[in-house]
């Protein structure tokens, strides 16, 4: 039996983490292995042609309208529009159509989406006014220079303070409000850009708002969009260092996500969870897999391993709970540094990559992560994209998507089983017996190793 052919059922080699075209970022499942960079690139270059094709085709269409218009015009005689008169005619025409054809194919493109959201602004900041609405931010708007009070509620927050509000809506609307606060505070530290950064979120917000009948990949790409814009002006216009940069983008993140969570995790436009359920599923139906049949390198007879396993399977679980992307990321984070030092106590040297990789799926397959389909999606569409690319959050984000992939494939031989045994456990038939072998040993270093 070639156990080395066994183990690369599991084996993923780093490179295979890293974004396809070779840029050096990490790729991931979800963007057909770009990483978020090169998948944004592809992902407007193919729009930029459709957007091409469809111009080629207008103006084609056009100019044919305006050639039968021509001939029927001469063969009419109809003399009494000179050519400069018909040039002009054209001209004007080619304007409508294009600026028509145009507004057709960017109804939601920035500039539009942009024009429509801000005279929508204007007439919500005046029912905002007419309202009267509650709200913390304008309570709060005193403490600020001048400027700041041009600023207006939200709909979101005029909805939110209009909404009957239950216990659990309560509780994340004090939420909310608690992070407003802290965004508040924390800007103030950042003076003149703090104020710009305030009214581009709020803007965004806005914008967002109406955007709620777009796609959740458009949604998506607005939000990716305005990290981006924020964090270029941070730093060209306002001067602000590399780290202040980032500092903020954290809080810029945490603020709007905490507003847009209700609207865009899970959302019901998708198959997120659809995929939810089969992955958890999927998961209940390989609840007889061991740490032996995945090679993992943790002896949960250790009490500290086990302890390490627990917390592990407890951060992956609380993933769910939080509502900001980056505050998702650093439970992947705490869960993947438990199962380091899991392996690392269990075989008292450092963790490999190639250990951590297995461990890591058994852990998804003993907590089974609440909507991890959806968690991964949302953190991949509303998360600042330098976090996913870079760092040890990208990293360890990558890995968790590893996993979820591995374990939607996990066949007999990943497990280092026979097909016969592999289909009697998926069948519930039998399962696994308990063997003295069971228990982790240095063997096992030598049965699973490449
Ligand atoms: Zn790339």
């Amino acid at each position: 039996m070639n156990l080395k052919s066994e183990r690369r059922g599991i084996h993923v080699d780093q490179s295979e983490l890293l974004c396809k075209k070779g840029c050096g970022y990490y790729g991931n499942p979800a963007w057909q292995g770009f990483c978020s960079k090169c998948w944004r690139e592809e992902y407007h270059k193919a729009r930029q042609k459709q957007i091409q094709e469809d111009w080629e085709l207008a103006e084609r269409l056009q100019r044919e309208e305006e050639e039968a218009y021509a001939s029927s015009q001469s063969t009419q005689g109809a003399q009494s529009l000179t050519f400069s008169k018909f040039e002009e005619k054209k001209t004007n025409e080619k304007t409508r159509k294009v600026t028509t054809v145009k507004k057709f194919f960017t109804a939601s493109s920035r500039t539009g989406a942009k024009k429509v959201a801000q005279e929508k602004i204007i007439k919500q900041g005046q029912l905002g006014r007419e309202r009267n609405a509650d709200n913390i931010l304008r309570d709060l708007k005193e403490i600020f220079t001048p400027s700041w009070e041009l600023a207006s509620p939200t709909e979101a927050e005029i909805q939110e303070a209009k909404a009957p509000s239950p216990s659990i809506n309560r509780q994340v609307s004090i939420e909310t409000d608690r992070v407003s606060k802290e965004f508040i505070e924390f800007l103030k530290t950042y003076h003149k850009p703090g104020q710009d950064i305030y009214k581009q979120c709020k803007l965004f917000l806005d914008t967002m708002n109406h955007k709620k009948d777009l796609s959740i990949e458009e949604q998506s790409e607005c939000a990716q969009d305005f990290y981006q814009n924020v964090a270029e002006k941070l730093q060209t216009r306002w001067k602000v260092s590399p780290e202040k940069v980032e500092k903020a983008m954290d809080q810029i993140e945490k603020f709007i996500m905490t507003r847009q969570y209700k609207y865009v995790f899970c959302p019901e436009t998708t198959d997120d969870e659809k995929k939810d359920l089969a992955v958890q599923k999927r998961i209940r139906a390989l609840h007889w897999v061991t740490p032996q049949m995945l090679c993992v390198p943790v002896n949960e007879e250790i009490p500290e391993v086990s302890d390490m396993v627990v917390k592990a399977i407890t951060d992956i679980i609380e993933m769910d709970s939080k509502r900001v992307p980056r505050d998702k990321l650093a439970c992947i984070t705490k869960c993947s540094k438990h199962i380091f030092n899991a392996i690392k106590i269990t075989k008292n040297e450092p963790a490999s990559a190639d250990d951590f990789l297995p461990t890591l799926i058994y852990i998804v397959l003993k907590g089974n992560p609440p909507r991890l389909q959806s968690n991964i999606q949302y953190i991949t569409r509303f998360c600042n994209p330098s976090r996913l690319m870079t760092g040890e959050d990208g990293y360890y984000f990558t890995n968790l998507c590893c996993a979820v992939a591995f374990i939607e494939k996990l066949d007999a031989q990943s497990l280092n089983l026979s097909q016969e045994d592999f289909d009697r456990y998926m069948s519930g038939q039998t399962s696994p017996k308990k063997q003295e072998s069971d228990s982790w040993s240095p063997d096992i270093k030598d049965h699973c190793s490449e």
